[in-house]
């Protein structure tokens, strides 16, 4: 059975009523027999029907033993850093997801956890960071915004070798592309608001872990400290990954039309995708993912945030937004949004030039989202001459 076959039939018929879809499981408690004595749900954080229904369905995409969801993507990697105690390191991708760089250094840190970023797409350079007290391998790969590829096979001979946990960030790849758990990693995570969500109607995270004694640990902190998927929105990314394989696959050959395009465009100096031979590690993404995902970073000629500023403000269909992985088009400039908070000289060093722009590649007709980049281009360069004649 084709792995598209198995995902939609891993969704169950409801066997009391015979409903197709899933029912949501709208409760906070459950009737109980006699103490103790129950039909496997006894309060709704520990566990609720619609969610457990989800969390089978997310470890058989990924191909991982247990599946947990959580309230949002950082709530996952949360409960994952609560594998840790302080003494512990942590060796992470340099090109680490903002939100996760918070976290790590803002909450962990003050707990006695010590992180060292380095990067990844060098795997002698994550050998050479690993200390007796590393406990923790952290990777994304592509990473955010400049899609650096690493090594997942390589890293987890690493992790391995280290006796750490290798965990992988899976968000911009998808399990439709990359199942790293396949790969070596011990412990898969999403922001399930991307791609397994889909339609941008929800905040939600899942872990994945290959066995069912390091689920065991990752859904006692989910209990424990509570961070868990509401019913409805277990619902709804249900909902969103009956799609998965169809939007993904759309994503990824929308992107790489729009990347070519992008890298014969004479406004633009560099493109950054996996699926362009001129990618550095165009090959290496080609073999440990089955597509090159949905996301395309570029500069202009004129690196300057006020010449990326202005293409960002006169898209059509690429909408201004933080976010990405949705049916819609959407842009962000990293330097004065998502990366505002690193200094200028560091967030130059690691790649993200002040005119870098990135384009999450949604599901409109390609032609039509050529159309909308010509159109901008157009725009821009006729601005330019009146801007610096002023
Ligand atoms: C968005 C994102 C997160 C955080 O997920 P939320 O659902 O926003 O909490 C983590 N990692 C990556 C790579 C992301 O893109």
């Amino acid at each position: 059975m084709s792995t598209i076959t198995q995902l939609i039939h891993s969704i169950p018929v409801d066997e009391q009523t015979g409903a197709i879809a899933v029912p949501i499981y709208q409760t906070s408690t459950f009737v109980q027999e006699a103490p103790g004595v129950n039909k496997g749900y006894d309060y709704a954080r520990t566990n609720n029907p619609t969610r457990e229904i989800l969390e089978k369905i997310v470890a058989q995409l990924e191909e991982g033993a247990t599946g947990i969801a959580f309230s949002s993507g950082l709530a996952a990697i949360d409960a994952v850093l609560k594998l840790l105690k302080s003494g512990d390191e942590i060796v992470a991708v340099d090109d680490i997801y903002g939100g996760a760089f918070r976290l790590f250094t803002k909450v962990y840190e003050k707990f006695g956890i010590k992180v060292t970023y380095v990067d990844t797409s060098d795997t002698q350079a994550v050998f050479n960071a690993i200390t007796p007290a590393t406990r923790l391998i952290w990777l994304e790969t592509p990473t955010n915004p400049t899609l650096k590829i690493s090594d997942i096979a390589a890293i987890a001979k690493i992790a391995k070798a280290g006796k750490c946990l290798f965990c992988v960030d899976n968000t911009f790849a998808s399990p439709v592309l990359q199942q790293p758990l396949k790969l070596g990693a011990d412990i898969v995570v999403h922001s399930a608001t991307k791609y397994l969500g889909g339609h941008s109607d929800l905040i939600a995270g899942v872990v994945v872990t290959k066995t069912a004694e390091l689920g065991a640990e990752v859904r006692f902190y989910q209990n424990a400290c509570g961070a868990i998927l509401s019913p409805f929105d277990s619902f709804l990314l249900i909902r969103g990954i009956e799609t998965l394989h169809l939007r993904v696959r759309q994503h990824c050959a929308n992107a790489q039309q729009v990347a070519e395009y992008l890298e014969n465009h004479p406004l633009v100096d560099k493109v950054y995708y996996p699926g362009l031979s001129s990618h550095p590690n165009h090959l290496l993404a080609g073999q440990q993912a089955k597509g090159f995902g949905g996301i395309v970073s570029f500069t202009l000629k004129d690196d300057t945030e006020e010449a990326a500023k202005s293409f960002v403000t006169n898209t059509r269909y690429f909408k201004l937004a933080e976010s990405l992985g949705g049916i819609k088009s959407l842009l962000c400039h990293p330097a004065s949004m998502t990366h505002k908070s690193i200094p200028d000289e560091k967030r130059r060093a690691a790649g993200v030039a002040d005119s870098l722009i990135r384009l999450s590649v949604g599901l409109e007709e390609p032609a039509d989202l050529l159309e909308d980049l010509q159109q901008t281009f157009n725009k821009i360069d006729q601005l330019q001459p009146a801007v610096s004649g002023l």
